[in-house]
């Protein structure tokens, strides 16, 4: 089947999680079947093929699909970190999120300037963290190559955020 519909598939909806009116979609059962794992991976990798030099990853879903793109394609990982958990000199940056505030960090030095980093997460809602990690690439010297997503809530309006960017998502909702 078409990776679209593997993943509405196995998609979970939860109602009110985590909070009243947030309706969320759970990925994990996406990442648990090995068959859709490397049809989504490889449906990502597909996309910017020969566009991009290392693979960033969201934590901690994007990290899942950070690490397995980066090992199919011979690339390495950047790590995108949640506030503090950073050792080193890092860039952060704030956003909104579809439910409070955050801030995403990055090491100053991980990357050689030019260097084209794909960015994959597992969902776009408001865009709010894919436009953040973009942001901080940027300030790190990258150049950013494209973001993937396994699943768009297209009602979120998350492309918005991320204007000029090339964006991929294997299924809207
Ligand atoms: P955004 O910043 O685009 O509003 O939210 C995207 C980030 O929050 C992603 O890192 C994603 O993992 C998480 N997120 C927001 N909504 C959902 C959802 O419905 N399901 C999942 N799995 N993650 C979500």
């Amino acid at each position: 089947s078409p990776v679209s519909a593997v993943v509405e598939r196995l998609c979970a909806t939860v109602p009110d999680y985590p909070k009243p009116g947030i309706v969320f979609k759970d990925l994990t059962p996406v990442f648990a079947d090995g068959g859709a794992l490397r049809q989504v991976v490889d449906s990502l990798v597909c996309a910017f093929a020969g566009k991009f030099d290392a693979v960033a990853g969201v934590e901690a879903r994007g990290f899942l699909l950070a690490a397995a793109a980066a090992y199919a394609t011979g690339t390495g990982v950047i790590t995108i970190r949640k506030a503090g958990k950073l050792p080193r000199a890092v860039y952060a940056q704030s956003y909104a999120l579809e439910y409070g505030q955050a801030t995403l960090e990055l090491h100053q030095d991980d990357i050689p300037a030019g260097t084209r980093v794909l960015i994959l997460d597992d969902v776009l809602a408001t865009g709010g963290t894919l436009g953040a990690a973009s942001a901080l690439l940027e300030r790190a010297g990258a150049v950013v190559a494209g973001v993937g997503v396994v699943l768009e809530i297209d009602a979120l309006a998350g492309r918005d955020n991320l204007a000029g960017r090339e964006v991929v998502s294997l299924l809207h909702v």
